[in-house]
């Protein structure tokens, strides 16, 4: 038979070692950026305040231009070929 005192011994040892888990899995997220803190290479803005002229950074098309993670922007097609995410 397992003694209360035992029992709660247990207990919180699987409560410190949750926890611990969780902090090592929320370090890991923060390491990438965030989208909302993506910028406008050209004017350090956030997409919705960029008033930059849009191009493709690869082809300079003009069309279905957005603002990828890596702060520079892209078509759609450049996108879909080079499989760049969009920061939303
Ligand atoms: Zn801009
Ligand atoms: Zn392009």
């Amino acid at each position: 038979m397992i003694g209360k005192d035992k029992r709660g011994t247990i207990l919180r040892y699987l409560r410190d070692v949750s926890v611990e888990g969780e902090r090592s899995y929320t370090g890991t997220m923060s390491a990438k950026p965030s989208p909302s803190r993506i910028l406008c290479a050209q004017c350090e803005q956030p997409e919705k305040s960029c008033s930059c002229d849009k191009f493709c950074a690869l082809c300079q098309s003009e069309l279905g231009i957005r603002l990828c993670t890596d702060g520079l922007m892209y078509c759609e097609a450049c996108r879909e070929a080079c499989d760049y995410k969009t920061v939303d």
